[in-house]
């Protein structure tokens, strides 16, 4: 392929991968920005494999290393199970930054790319490689450490070594330096060390920062590692002076950059306060004498008893939560509404920001599920409602339902923004025990007077609600 036709198909697979991103901001004309980024993205593999940067010799090994890690992707996405999406998204996000990380070595030790570089141009060279394996060394460290957070491998809890800001600063000063030493060396053998210190600082650093991030902020940080990936591959982009890499990367970095704000905002977190870390720490101040404790009885129901509860409303609310993906009970959720909803009560459903383990994972489920997308509301579109609600029905949802994020300012999710179904004349929860959520945190709205507890497995008692309701 001609360079000039592997450039056509640059811009093209670009085109497509910003209407891809445009597609995907409303649910209604998100299939077709998948298709959009399928396209893109195939046009673009194609237009680098048989571009003019490709020789024959290194083609068939591109092939073969396209085969086998096609094959790896495609059994991968085969066999995820939807809760562990999150936990695979942050696995790639990890693969982005190796990535950085190999091309930067391998810019780095090559003598024809060195080369062709002179002057000015050979100095910021090298500083594309430098920053090109820093941003690749702390997404890699740091999406390794996600990954085990998010799959239980490694505590969810932050763990905080003593003067870590400190730390973070004394690594980023000795980056600094070794920067420069880096700059000032003159080939391959004074420029190793350096570079080889300053990964070893980095991969630290990644794991570091991650691992101080506990209670319910783990959503920010996956935003954010999905930025980071983003200008991994932007860096990457550079360092191989590929247009292409340098735009999707760009496009990535800041849909993320932009994502992790938004998740910020939602949560009522400071996006920086976030980094540094700390948040349900076992470090917060025991609760101000008057906060809500969790204390007294619950009430339990049996599915007759829901049936019951839902057949004499005349609203209901659903809040989803990540027990309704673990459960999978989506399908059945969605065929209770139906039922409600031909026999006419007003059934909706309210998302929280990070309900579930991923961002948009409560979206993806009921679409999977066919519910219309106009009952599905945001969490602020909702709340003020639960007063003039009958029934609030809480789906293996708990951290984002819990009044002591609004109660309790020694809760590790104070400040939180949450769903009030406590304010619903009653609210049911379904969970199979009293076991806390993500963050660890004990929820007071299981005690209160007008709240149910429906212990059991969701999709398992859902059935049995929809049989009861049916009969
Ligand atoms: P939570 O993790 O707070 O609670 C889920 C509840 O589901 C658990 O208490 C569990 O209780 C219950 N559950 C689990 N399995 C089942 C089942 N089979 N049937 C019925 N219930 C079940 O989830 P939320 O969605 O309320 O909140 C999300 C949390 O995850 C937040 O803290 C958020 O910060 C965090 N997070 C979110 C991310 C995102 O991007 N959305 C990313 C990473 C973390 P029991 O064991 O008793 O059944």
């Amino acid at each position: 392929m001609s360079s000039s036709l592997a450039t056509v198909a640059y811009i093209g697979a670009t085109i497509l991968f910003i209407l891809s991103l445009g597609g995907l901001s409303n649910q209604t004309t998100a299939l077709r920005g998948n298709l959009y980024g399928m396209v893109g993205m195939t046009l673009a593999v194609l237009a680098t494999v048989f571009g003019p940067q490709v020789t024959s010799a290194g083609l068939p090994w591109i092939i073969g290393a396209m085969v086998i890690g096609g094959s790896i992707g495609l059994y991968a996405a085969r066999t995820v199970q939807m809760t562990q999406m999150p936990e695979l998204v942050a696995l790639m996000h990890s693969m982005v930054g190796l990535a950085a990380m190999l091309v930067g070595f391998s810019t780095f030790i090559d003598p024809a790319a060195s080369a062709s570089f002179a002057g000015p141009a050979k100095t910021i060279h090298e500083l594309e490689i430098y920053i090109g394996v820093f941003i690749g060394a702390v997404t890699f460290a740091g999406s390794v450490i996600a990954f085990g957070k998010l799959s239980g491998r490694v505590t969810g809890s932050p763990v905080l070594l003593p003067g870590r800001h400190w730390l973070n600063l004394m690594g980023l000063l000795v980056v600094i330096y070794f920067g420069s030493v880096f700059m000032q060396a003159h080939d391959v053998q004074a420029g190793m060390l350096p570079v080889i210190v300053m990964t070893i600082v980095a991969l630290l650093f990644g794991v570091h920062m991650v691992m101080a991030i506990g209670g319910a902020d783990m959503p920010v940080v996956v935003s954010m590692l999905n930025s980071y990936s983003g200008w991994a591959a932007a860096a990457t982009g550079f360092m191989l002076s590929n247009d292409l890499l340098i735009v999707v990367g760009a496009l990535v970095g800041s849909s993320g950059a932009i994502l992790s704000y938004i998740m910020c905002n939602a949560m009522n977190r400071s996006f920086i306060s976030v980094i540094a870390g700390g948040f349900g720490t076992t470090s917060t101040p025991k609760p101000a004498a008057g906060a809500v404790q969790p204390a007294g009885e619950v009430t339990p129901v049996t599915a007759l008893e829901t049936a019951e509860l839902l057949r004499e409303a005349k609203s209901v609310i659903i809040v989803p939560g990540y027990g309704m993906a673990v459960a999978q009970a989506q399908h059945t959720v969605f065929e209770i509404t139906k039922f409600l909803r031909e026999k006419g009560v007003n059934v909706r459903f309210g998302i929280h920001p990070v309900a579930g383990r991923m961002p948009g994972h409560m979206n993806v489920l009921l679409a999977e599920a066919k519910v219309p997308y106009d009952i599905v509301f945001e969490m602020d579109e909702l709340n003020d409602d639960f007063p003039d609600t009958d029934v609030s029905m809480v789906i293996g949802a708990n951290d984002i339902v819990n009044p002591s994020a609004q109660d309790d300012p020694s809760s590790p999710i104070a400040g939180m923004p949450v769903l009030e179904v406590w304010k619903a004349k009653t609210s049911i929860v379904m969970k199979r025990s009293m076991a806390s959520g993500y963050a660890g945190v004990d929820n007071p709205l299981f005690y209160k007077e007008n709240n149910r507890m429906l212990f059991g497995d969701a999709k398992k008692m859902l059935d049995e609600v929809l049989t009861a309701l049916k009969a």
